[in-house]
């Protein structure tokens, strides 16, 4: 870390499309935020850059379904993300956002400084084209079936089941978002970043040259490079976002995944609007990007091209990207309202950030997946914060009081053989020991980006304070050895105050209530040398006086949790908004149809007699189903489901008069009818009984 001047901290700038949960909180803000405060203990040169990422289709979508212009929907998240993140207390510099003029420049800027070396290749191709909408279909206007895993609500850049990265071509059954029409292609003209050009480099800079990053992801990346790599469209038709500055690209701006990164530079450039050029261009820089694992590829690979292509930019020295946060054994997700919402907690739990996050941190998925639950927050705090490091605390506190008057009792060398006071002694060095080596091991670990064990050390140093005073139990010497009791209770204060210096970088809101507590004129000084010295130092003087005890947490309620998991367990009808999640919860009703219209359909049951997979398709099955008259080949998107052998021998229920359609050279005569569950898991619909082969359903 010393080799560095100063550092440039960013946190994944999140989209401006809906609020913030707590899996956003674990993921990125969270562990760059205590990262920050530590760099800033220790006296480091720090800017810590965030901002909205306001662009892209998940934005104009997301302004479609509320009905509002894009303008008014980014204001509306933008505003409401800025005070979650203030609220809770994260320290950012700047949060600015993507759609702000300096950021226009910048990034039209950038483009041009690569398109002036003629490194973009400009290409017109076949794209599809919604009709009736007059729009070309790009990323998340286009869902279709992925020809990887068989989700059919696979998006045009990604589909979210499998984590494949896709495009609109790739797409089986393609149709509009939008309107829901089954699109045309039409030529557009695009221009292409040259990614394969720097896989070279990429492989120099990042695989022989990064081996220090975190395994996750050194390893995501090395499986993006073995797997080659290919010019990226860096342009889109849309009426929202940063035009492409060329005379004759109307109608086309940047794509989202270009400009958004390089929010980080503009947001700098409105700090520091003098001298932003040493954060991002002075090789005596360390740029971190703090993010979660699904924008591991953007910022190791697609970023650091572009800042290698357009010159005279460092590079992310490190990018300690998290795994994701799990709510009560299941996904977090925006669209079935499976969530803690930030703002949402601190709304229900006033006062009471640091719970939130010692918690988070407590659990944090540095290196798995990782499992958020009410119960275990509960109990953490009960136990950890309220036990271990509130009680310590006020223990001190309350007895300093009793026998000192609430003055800092003095020093004392303890002179004296018996036996009493050298088992003091030794209890004493013991903890000394023990405290220092956790302070060490502490911000090791802070250096080191584990921020899990970190805090579990930080938390260490109360342990170790709770067992000294145990040990010592100064109440019983009270009558006998005031002396030793004194000497007891002021080496308790000291471990009070590292304490209190310990936590900053974790728990801003008990580090400030230590600070009013022991009320120190030499915190400043103290403070600096703790973090410097990683070890423990004076923070309290002989004979001054303490300020007034405080509980620093109390007990989490019964009630407040089940209030929480009450909330859990309404599934909502309407979805928090949130366009990226284009399939509700619990799909609406269609309209009304006459009996006439139903009395088409002839359902019937049949009995499976062979089924095999179909080559080059993860989710189709192609299964023999005799129908009572005879046998039929029905093709069915089942095989991620069922495997063939569970479905040999079972019922089934099929429409037995669809028109016949051909998949993948063969002729599918019918559907087998399927109920699919909000998570898009399908089960087979058949007789509580066995019944004939034939049987109609009605
Ligand atoms: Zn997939």
């Amino acid at each position: 870390m010393s080799q560095f001047k100063r550092h440039t901290i960013t946190a994944a700038l999140p989209y401006a499309n809906g609020p913030l949960h707590i899996g956003h909180i674990a993921g990125a803000y969270l562990p760059a935020d205590t990262y920050v405060r530590f760099l800033r203990l220790r006296g480091e040169d720090v800017v810590f850059i965030c901002g909205s990422d306001e662009h892209g289709v998940a934005i104009t979508l997301g302004a479609k379904k509320e009905g509002v212009s894009p303008r008014v929907f980014v204001d509306k998240y933008h505003h409401m993300m800025k005070k979650a993140f203030e609220d809770f207390g994260i320290g950012f510099d700047i949060y600015s956002r993507t759609s702000n003029p300096v950021h226009y420049e910048t990034a039209q800027e950038f483009f041009k400084k690569i398109y002036d070396q003629n490194l973009f290749i400009e290409e017109t191709s076949d794209q599809y084209y919604d009709e009736q909408e007059g729009i070309f279909l790009a990323d998340r206007y286009i869902i279709g079936t992925c020809p990887n895993c068989g989700n059919p609500n696979a998006y045009g850049d990604q589909c979210e089941k499998c984590g494949t990265s896709l495009s609109p071509r790739q797409l089986i059954n393609p149709r509009s978002t939008v309107s829901g029409n089954t699109p045309v292609l039409r030529p557009t003209r695009h221009w292409y970043f040259p990614l394969d050009k720097f896989e070279n480099w990429l492989r120099e800079w990042l695989i022989e040259g990064h081996k220090d990053w975190k395994t996750n992801v050194y390893g995501q990346c090395k499986s993006w490079l073995d797997q080659g790599l290919q010019p990226r469209s860096i342009t889109r038709d849309l009426d929202w976002g940063i035009p492409v500055p060329l005379p004759d690209a109307e109608g086309k701006v940047l794509y989202v995944w270009f400009d958004a990164p390089i929010g980080y530079i503009s947001a700098t450039k409105e700090l520091k609007p003098n001298d932003w050029e040493k954060y991002w261009k002075d090789p005596e820089t360390r740029l971190i990007h703090f993010i979660g694992k699904d924008n591991i590829v953007f910022h190791c690979i697609i970023f650091p091209s572009m800042l290698k292509a357009a010159g005279d930019f460092i590079l992310p020295d490190n990018v300690p990207a998290n795994e994701f946060l799990n709510l009560e054994g299941d996904k977090l997700s925006t669209s079935r309202n499976h969530a803690v919402w930030l703002h949402e907690y601190l709304h229900d739990f006033p006062g009471r950030r640091d719970e939130l996050r010692y918690v988070l941190t407590s659990i944090s998925p540095e290196a798995k997946d990782a499992d958020f639950t009410w119960k275990d927050y509960q109990q953490k705090v009960d136990s950890e914060m309220v036990s271990i490091l509130g009680n310590f605390v006020n223990r001190v506190m309350v007895l300093t009081g009793k026998y000192f008057d609430g003055k800092v009792p003095a020093e004392q060398e303890l002179p004296g053989t018996d036996d009493r006071r050298k088992k003091i002694l030794t209890l004493y060095q013991q903890a000394h020991n023990d405290l220092n080596q956790a302070v060490k091991e502490m911000t090791a670990c802070l250096k080191n980006f584990r921020f899990r064990e970190a805090q579990f050390q930080m938390m260490n140093l109360a342990r170790i304070g709770n067992k000294f005073l145990a040990d010592t139990e100064p109440w019983k010497l009270a009558k006998e050895d005031m002396e030793a009791v004194a000497a007891i209770l002021n080496y308790s204060l000291t471990i009070v105050g590292n304490i209190g210096l310990a936590c900053e970088p974790f728990l801003p809101d008990g580090a400030a209530s230590i600070r009013r507590q022991l009320n120190s004129d030499l915190f400043e000084v103290a403070r600096k040398q703790f973090w410097q010295k990683e070890e423990l130092v004076h923070v309290v003087a002989q004979g001054a006086a303490l300020g007034t005890p405080e509980l620093m947490y109390k007990k989490v309620e019964d009630a407040d949790i089940e209030k929480q998991m009450e909330r859990l367990r309404k599934t909502p009808l309407t979805a928090v908004p949130e366009a990226a999640h284009a399939v509700a919860a619990t799909k609406a009703l269609k309209p009304e149809i006459a009996f006439d219209d139903f009395s088409k359909l002839d359902i019937r049951i049949g009995e499976v007699v062979a089924a095999e997979k179909m080559e080059k398709s993860d989710k189709l099955l192609k299964l023999t189903v005799d129908d009572g008259l005879g046998r039929r080949t029905i093709l069915s998107g089942i095989a991620k489901h069922y495997s063939a052998d569970e479905m040999v021998g079972r019922q089934v229920t099929f429409i037995a008069n669809l028109a016949p359609r051909k998949m993948m050279g063969i002729e599918s005569q019918g559907m087998i009818l399927m109920a699919e569950d909000n998570d898009g898991k399908l089960r087979l619909i058949r007789p509580t009984e066995d019944v004939a082969p034939g049987s109609t359903v009605s």
